[in-house]
């Protein structure tokens, strides 16, 4: 069975074609956050109007480089929601309407079931089996899921404020970072990432920064903004980020992205603890979304797991898919729309966008 798919939640355009085998045809991301830098974050309309712009070549690309013609797909998915409104609608209308035209089947997708399922597509030899946990860090969500199956997913926590992901790209904006093809979230993991240690570790050794506060020690919910509003506090304090000397930007960048991800190591610890005083027999943890691409939370995140695995000696795995899929991309929609398609499990041409839905909707 194969599935073309758009993805168009958020500031990227998507197209990709997949196969049921796991075959990835063709994989076309359209990025655009240059168009929102000067607005600092996304600009619903300009997103909107870049997606119908975008949509159409990047749909043609993905057809041109799987090598088929859109009458050889057997199916079109697209991401049904969370996200923005407009955007969604744009992704939405352009399936519907291209399922429609040609009578094939059509399926909407979760984008965070998408981004959590992806794991089983990139790690095909040995997947993560269900219940596995799955931590998923992106530019609109801080999620740690119970996943139980392809649909059941239960929150054991999130953020009552802002995304890890959305932090990120703040505190690269406020630090005035040098630019990033990949985005300002990246381009925070580059600052702090330099020749003598290419781990982008935190080196305190000045402490002319201080120590940034953990967040709830002990609670299993994250909160980030205390942490936004610290650095901001520092900056403002030593006269705006261009009378920072680049010592002490880095150092104050390196500190954050510890402080942002300890957060996020305590956390998965905490929930590890939890599955296994409730008899949860969780072999697998999945990180995903934009935020896994980073090489230092997964660094962090493998450490932190060898340390904790000693006591239960029960073996746990850490999967990451590849940074590409990490961040927003349609193979993962075709590949979480793959079970419903072969269920024969389709919506109708007129399903509309759920720009707010949860996860745990999913199961029903
Ligand atoms: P959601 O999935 O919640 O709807 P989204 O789709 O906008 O949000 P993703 O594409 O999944 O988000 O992730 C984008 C986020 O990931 C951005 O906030 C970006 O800054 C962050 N990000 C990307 N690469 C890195 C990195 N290397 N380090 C830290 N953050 C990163
Ligand atoms: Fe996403």
């Amino acid at each position: 069975f194969t599935v073309l798919a758009v993805e168009s939640s958020a500031d990227d355009t998507g197209a990709a074609v997949v196969t049921s085998s796991g075959n990835i045809l063709s994989n076309i991301v359209v990025k655009q956050h240059q168009i929102h830098e000067d607005f600092g974050g996304i600009h619903p309309y300009k997103a909107v109007q870049a997606h119908q712009r975008n949509l159409p070549g990047a749909v043609r690309k993905a057809l041109t480089d799987a090598g088929l013609t859109v009458t050889d797909v057997d199916g079109i998915a697209f991401t049904r929601g969370p996200g923005m409104p407009g955007c969604l609608g744009a992704g939405a209308t352009a399936a519907l309407t291209l399922a429609a035209a040609l009578n094939k089947p059509v399926v909407g997708v979760h984008h965070m079931q998408a981004h959590a399922l992806t794991a089983l597509l990139t790690s095909a030899e040995s997947p993560p089996e269900f219940p596995f946990l799955t931590l998923l860090v992106s530019g609109g969500h801080t999620l740690l899921l119970l996943a139980s199956s392809l649909t059941q997913f239960r929150i054991l926590a999130t953020t009552p404020d802002e995304s890890i992901g959305r932090v990120f790209d703040k505190v690269s904006r406020m630090l005035a970072l040098p630019w990033s093809s990949l985005g300002p979230g990246a381009a925070l993991e580059d600052f702090c990432r330099s020749s003598s240690e290419p781990s982008g570790d935190c080196d305190s050794s000045r402490h002319v920064v201080p120590v940034l506060p953990r967040t709830m020690p002990g609670a299993m919910a994250f909160s980030f903004s205390g942490l936004h509003s610290a650095v901001e506090r520092f900056v403002t304090a030593h006269g705006g980020a261009q009378a920072l000397d680049i010592t002490t930007k880095r150092e104050l960048a390196r500190e954050f992205q510890r402080a942002a991800v300890g957060q996020l190591e305590e956390k998965v610890g905490l929930a590890l603890h939890w599955c296994q005083m409730r008899g949860i027999d969780v072999r697998h943890i999945v990180v995903s979304g934009g935020v896994a691409s980073n090489a230092y939370l997964r660094d962090r995140c493998a450490l932190r797991l060898s340390a904790q695995e000693a006591s239960p000696h029960i073996p746990i795995s850490l999967v990451f898919p590849p940074p590409s899929l990490c961040t927003d991309n349609a193979v993962m929609i075709a590949w979480a729309s793959m079970h419903r398609f072969l269920a024969r499990d389709f919506d109708n041409y007129s399903t509309t966008i759920l720009p707010k839905w949860s996860i745990e909707e999913l199961s029903g």
